[in-house]
């Protein structure tokens, strides 16, 4: 039993799990990209708490062991305070757990996708230099690759389509990139993330 604060500041028990193995309970990868994973109702106003507790996932067939930091320790996880299990590679936040099992169902290699990400980052950078920009991978849709980018209008995601043959080329190029600064800090760490370069004071495109 997990502790869940809800927003009407009611504390409640919640039988949600702390780890989870995929190859025992297939259904959790579905739930992950449903959204209905790691929820609760409150009992008291009977809203759907999606509290941003810390949970791993794993699954031996798929070769996976991820710790969802919570989204609230991102700037704490940057800093090195917050310590992983041995062997786990860190996702921050409910919505970048949901970001990979679509990396998942869709058979797509997440180093290339962050490949993808840095480019669009540094193209809806030119175009609004002051924005916190956040891609995130939305899955595919005739031959072409959905991105959602955040930070560009209030409360909404533009969405870009990248052609298939992008991605072929980002596959491509992965281990000689991997090797290349920023690729080499991205994918160095156990959070494989463009957006580690934001803990990154020195990084002006972020
Ligand atoms: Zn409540």
């Amino acid at each position: 039993m997990r502790n869940v604060t809800c927003p009407c500041e009611a504390v409640f028990e919640a039988d949600l799990p702390e780890t989870v193995d995929l190859d025992a309970r297939p259904r959790t990868v579905e739930e992950i990209l449903e959204g209905t994973f790691l929820t609760a109702r409150c009992p008291e106003c009977g809203t759907v708490v999606k509290p941003d507790l810390p949970v791993r996932v794993f699954s031996g067939s798929r070769n996976l062991d991820i710790q969802v930091v919570p989204e609230m320790e991102r700037y704490a996880f940057y800093r090195g305070a917050v310590p992983l299990p041995s062997g786990a590679e860190a996702v921050i936040g409910y919505r970048e757990l949901v970001e990979r099992m679509r990396a998942v169902r869709d058979g797509v290699s997440p180093r290339a996708l962050e490949l993808l990400k840095y480019l669009l980052l540094a193209r809806a950078q030119q175009d609004a230099p002051d924005a916190e920009i956040v891609i995130e991978y939305a899955g595919r849709e005739d031959g072409t690759f959905l991105f959602d980018v955040w930070g560009l209008k209030e409360d909404a995601a533009g969405v870009v389509k990248v052609p298939a043959s992008l991605y072929d080329k980002a596959l491509e190029d992965l281990s000689r990139k991997s090797a290349e600064d920023p690729f080499s800090r991205i994918f160095a760490g156990t959070y494989r993330s463009v957006r580690v370069l934001e803990a990154d004071p020195d990084e002006d495109a972020k």
